[in-house]
């Protein structure tokens, strides 16, 4: 899981007048469960379940759920007997409930310096700055290349948006801001909200974007000047992460990717660009212009990038419910099942169990595929309920599946994730991150109207969450998604409980080795709130048609192009 998110806005909506204008997920075919057959199916989701298998599989014997460990072997060998004894069939074609997934680790040693206006500019690893390379070879140097500010370094046709106005690109470094631009209504100051989502963050802003399109553009190296507001994390973060051994898909493609990625502080930035005889602010500001054109800096930039690179082997659990009429069209369940395993150098505890992140995703999938096993006539389309590996190294088992999909993606409808549940009692809200991306919301708040439950907007859509859980490398490929949280409106409870208790966790537990299995939890509302994603999913399964991306979203273009047309 990756979340701190703090809901300091009350963004609630009333399902019943958001329901009242959508399109409730179109006609069911009359050949399908009643509503009365869904909701005792339903009913097989259940706290008692759940909670065993979270104690399950956050046991100490399951050392954490690290990736390539034995943890991993312990872990998958339960979801697989699990989903055997339900019934399921192995979700791989090959016959087995496993896809195996090749993962390469690897750990940068870089280092940097720029020249700008006759200066030297040097850096320090990684208080300054944070570089790896991806490509297949252990050393990978930029020399003295052309240094170029590309604004946001984005090219968005939707909104007739291109940062780079054709200009070459090739073996240069480029310096991009994070984030998308906010652009003010002319002659006001507020928000245009027709561009780039107004305060939301787009996948323009996220730096997996940026290294992507400076791919494409066959730049030398891509670096994002980190700006705290904007990225929604400080740099510590950045640093962190970059400095321990990084996870990705072993890919034939690795070489087309941008020699080097990285990121610099803002003071690294502002010392470079005003050594250039530039100033960033001005810089900053032309670049929230549509007619903004790449500034080339009166600089140079030098990387030299080390990497110790290692192959690992883990595997991703698959098991499917065939469908009836519409058998070949499928809707994917995702929980990641791995966390972040042990720490040997710790005093005391050493484990990470993570029982919440995400044991209790992975029990919640294992009880909504036995519910779907109840129905008393089995979902038109097919169901995979899909666990993957090596979300807390980047989503990197979703990542392998959308890019090796068992069945083609074209063909799957849709991807509900669960990552961590509700374990402190009902709410009288539900939220929906990225509310307003796919018809996919339209079926939970006809849920929720159903429940009498309100739905609530992520509060901090400029932190980008949407795109930091398994979900994400399904939107990425076009396939329509959705990404769940927790309600905060407890029943019974005072307003500030909910917040009290997420910050309870955020801070105490959060990838920390006390997320553990907690003697007060209450699982009834993690069981509400997976009862209504089990009959989303239903729903979705039976629907005459499929659900769409709403019109403006980032991820619409790539659906239809891959969609095979009738
Ligand atoms: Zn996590």
């Amino acid at each position: 899981m990756k979340r701190t998110q703090r809901f300091t806005i009350a963004a609630t909506l009333s399902a019943a007048l958001v329901a009242a204008g959508a399109c409730a997920g179109g006609e069911k075919s009359g050949a399908v469960a009643s509503a009365a057959g869904t909701d005792s199916a339903s009913q097989a989701i259940n706290s008692a379940d759940i909670l065993q298998h979270i104690k399950d599989l956050s046991a100490d014997s399951m050392e954490g759920r690290a990736p390539g460990t034995p943890g991993e072997v312990k872990t998958i060998a339960y979801l697989q007997a699990q989903y055997k004894a339900l019934g399921l069939k192995p979700g791989n074609p090959d016959g087995t409930y496993l896809q195996n997934v090749d993962l390469i680790g690897y750990k940068a040693h870089p280092t940097a310096s720029y020249t700008a206006g006759g200066k030297t500019i040097s850096f320090k690893y990684p208080d300054d700055f944070i570089a790896n390379s991806r490509h297949n070879r252990t050393e990978t140097k930029v020399e003295n290349s052309d240094v170029v500010f590309v604004g946001y370094g984005i090219v968005a046709p939707e909104y007739g948006w291109d940062d780079y106005k054709g200009m070459d690109m090739t073996g240069k470094t480029i310096l991009m801001l994070v984030n998308d631009p906010q652009i003010r209504v002319p002659n006001d100051t507020a928000l245009d909200t027709t561009m780039f989502k107004g305060k939301a963050m787009t996948y323009y802003g996220r730096w997996t974007y940026k290294y992507e399109i400076a791919s494409l553009k066959h730049a030398a190296a891509a670096i994002i000047i980190h700006e705290t507001g904007p990225a929604g994390y400080p740099y510590g973060v950045v640093r962190g992460s970059n400095s321990q051994e990084q996870f990705d898909v072993i890919s034939p493609d690795a070489e087309k990717r941008v020699p080097v990625e990285g990121w610099i502080t803002l003071e690294k930035a502002k010392e470079i660009i005003s050594a250039a005889g530039q100033n960033f602010d001005a810089l900053k500001a032309a670049a929230t212009k549509k007619d903004f054109k790449p500034v080339a800096l009166n600089a140079k930039a030098t990387y030299d990038v080390k990497i110790d690179a290692r192959k690992i082997q883990s595997h991703n659990v698959v098991a499917l419910l065939e469908g009836t009429d519409k058998k070949d069209e499928y809707l994917i369940y995702t929980a990641h099942w791995d966390h972040l395993g042990k720490d040997t150098t710790l005093k005391g505890d050493q484990i990470y169990n993570g029982a919440i992140d995400n044991a209790s995703g992975s029990s919640a999938v294992l009880d909504i595929a036995k519910a779907f096993t109840k129905l008393p006539v089995r979902p038109r389309r097919s169901i995979l309920f899909l666990a993957v590996t090596a979300e807390e190294k980047g989503l990197v088992g979703a990542k392998y599946y959308a890019t090796h999909s068992l069945y083609p993606l074209d063909k799957t409808v849709a991807n509900i994730n669960v990552d961590g549940i509700n374990q402190w009692g009902k709410t009288s809200d539900f939220t929906v991150i990225g509310l307003g991306n796919s018809t996919l919301d339209d079926y939970v708040l006809a849920e929720l109207k159903a429940q009498g439950r309100t739905v609530r907007a992520d509060a901090e859509p400029e932190k980008g969450f949407y795109f930091r859980s398994d979900h994400f490398e399904f939107a990425k490929q076009g396939v329509p998604a959705l990404d769940t949280d927790s309600g905060i409106e407890y029943v019974g409870k005072p307003p500030e409980y909910g917040m009290k208790k997420r910050d309870e966790y955020t801070n105490k537990d959060y990838h920390n080795v006390s997320d553990e299995v907690k003697p007060d939890w209450d699982l009834s509302g993690g069981v509400q709130d997976m009862q209504t994603l089990f009959k989303v999913g239903v729903s979705v399964a039976n629907a005459n048609d499929t659900p769409q991306w709403k019109p403006g979203t980032e991820f619409k273009a790539k659906r239809d192009s891959t969609l095979v047309k009738p």
